[in-house]
């Protein structure tokens, strides 16, 4: 099994074991600084889901999900998903 590559979509930016992310009082977070990639997004503070992930380098904001990069296999994977659903005619 291989894991992800976790960078920003934008710039390719990594992050490091000792970035933190804030769950931003702003919009109604409880102020909890935590790395949100080992709790895929979920502050740990309230729970609430992140949807969205700023990048420490270029300061942009992209869908958290959008971070993990799988390898080319999952693609082929999902490909025969759809072949599968097909319904068959009578
Ligand atoms: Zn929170
Ligand atoms: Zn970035």
């Amino acid at each position: 099994m291989s894991e992800p590559q976790i960078y920003c979509p934008q710039c390719a930016w990594r992050p490091l074991g000792t970035s933190r992310w804030v769950c931003a009082r702003q919009m109604g977070g409880c102020n909890t600084s935590w790395n949100t990639f080992w709790t895929g997004g979920v502050c740990p503070g309230c729970s609430y889901r992140w949807e969205i992930t700023a990048c420490h380098a270029c300061k942009r904001y992209s869908l958290h999900k959008d971070w993990y990069h799988w390898p080319e296999t999952e693609q082929h994977e999902s490909e025969h998903q759809l072949e599968a659903e097909q319904p068959s005619s009578r």
